[in-house]
């Protein structure tokens, strides 16, 4: 059978049993070590779940994070602490900037609902590994065909105003309609453009169908700015500025329909190459919003460098606002943040109506998430876009 793995280290043999038992209940075969040191003598890197207590007699937790990274442990990581949860905070963060997978962290003490919670999802999460191991990232020739034989397609996800529910804009999200497992999400493919030199070619695509779209929504009489996902690759070609604009115009569009997506980390890469050619699409008139803002490095002031228009608050926050005091005052705080520096916040990931009300509440400027529409095609975004407008 195929059971998945669950590992507990912590010097509380009460404690680690309790975490066993829970375990056991979910589905988990168990083991558990009350001394760190025996574990990393002994692990053979099998397990599915590792929970780790922080604070430990002799080694301690952080001294077994730093032994997972230097292994390259894909083992997913639960933290537990008596500490307040800033220690968890940070020792998250370690864990992740050294490429382990965290999946949640409990403060001590914490209930029975909560790691059962967590281990449930983990536990259909490790089953659902299992069955897709077969199916990896398409190989590259396969993609290199894809762009050629306009496989590529967009789905839109409309970005809607906090204040009166407006709709101002949609994003385009890339899928690949492949010919043989069917849709496939960017997530899968984007990585493999990344690195194989194909990632402009892809974003020229989808400029072309984005602004093909912007022109078809104009002639039904509706007006939508598009957002597209600008890759770090994209953002080093100096002559970019002008080719959106002969872009732009063989459309029969303004500039300002068009918003450019681009990550903190994109933006760091080559910063001053990006800056210069940041400014130039923003003297012309596009837009540019700051991606999956939180998970990146940018500082404040590079933010200020930057022209941008609008943040993006990153939906890890906006997904965990309910249960997490942490998130709910990042959120508050990047919202006065972007409106000092002069910008509209978007929170994304918005998945419940009582999230939506909580934004709007704390002053945020725009939604997007599944709670007001999934992407969709073209064709579907068309009516939801009509329907909405005469209802809201
Ligand atoms: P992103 O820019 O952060 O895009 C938002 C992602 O969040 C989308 O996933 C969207 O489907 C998902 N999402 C939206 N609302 C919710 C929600 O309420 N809950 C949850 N759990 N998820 C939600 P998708 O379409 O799979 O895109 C993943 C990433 O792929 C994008 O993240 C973006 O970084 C990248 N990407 C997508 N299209 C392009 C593209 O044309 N070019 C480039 N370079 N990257 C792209
Ligand atoms: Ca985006
Ligand atoms: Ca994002």
């Amino acid at each position: 059978m195929n059971q998945p793995r669950l590992i507990v280290i912590d010097d509380e043999p009460d404690l680690a049993g309790f975490v066993c038992e829970v375990a056991g209940q979910t589905g988990y075969a168990v083991e558990q070590y009350h001394n760190a040191g025996l574990f990393i003598e002994q692990y053979d890197k099998r397990a599915d779940v590792i929970v780790l207590d922080l604070m430990m007699p002799g080694m301690d937790g952080v001294e077994v994070i730093r032994f997972l990274a230097g292994i390259d442990c894909d083992t997913q990581l639960i933290l537990i602490s008596g500490f307040d949860s800033g220690v968890l905070h940070s020792a998250q963060k370690l864990a992740t900037e050294q490429g382990l997978n965290f999946a949640g962290s409990l403060n001590k003490p914490f209930r029975y609902d909560d790691l059962h919670k967590l281990l449930s999802e983990l536990s259909i999460m490790a089953k659902s590994a299992a069955r897709q191991i077969a199916f990896e990232a398409p190989p590259v020739d396969e993609l290199r065909d894809a762009l050629k034989n306009n496989e590529l397609l967009l789905h839109y996800q409309p970005k809607v105003g906090l204040n009166g529910y407006s709709v101002t804009a949609v994003e385009a999200l890339v899928r690949w309609q492949h010919p043989v497992h069917g849709l496939l999400g960017p997530d899968l493919f984007i990585p493999v453009a990344e690195k194989h030199g194909l990632i402009d070619d892809l974003t020229w695509i989808v400029l072309e169908q984005a602004m093909a779209q912007c022109q078809s929504w104009g002639e039904q009489g509706l007006t939508v700015q598009i957002a597209v996902n600008m890759s770090s690759n994209t953002l080093k070609e100096l002559d970019l500025p002008e080719r959106m604009g002969d872009l732009v115009q063989r459309y029969g569009q303004e500039p300002s329909q068009l918003i450019f997506e681009v990550t903190e980390t994109a933006l760091m890469q080559e910063l001053t190459k990006s800056l210069d050619i940041l400014t130039r699409l923003r003297m012309r008139g596009f837009h540019l919003s700051i991606d999956d803002f939180g998970t990146g490095y940018s500082s404040l002031v590079q933010l200020h460098r930057a022209p941008f228009s609008e943040i993006k608050i990153d939906r890890s926050f906006v997904m965990d606002m309910d249960r997490d005091k942490e998130s709910y005052a990042i959120i508050e705080t990047v919202i006065v943040l972007g409106h000092k520096l002069g910008m509209k916040v978007v929170a994304e990931g918005v998945e419940t109506q009582a999230n939506l009300e909580q934004l709007a509440a704390m002053g945020c400027d725009l939604a997007q998430g599944y709670h007001i529409a999934r992407p969709q095609p073209g064709v579907a975004t068309t009516v939801w876009l009509v329907e909405y407008n005469t209802v809201g």
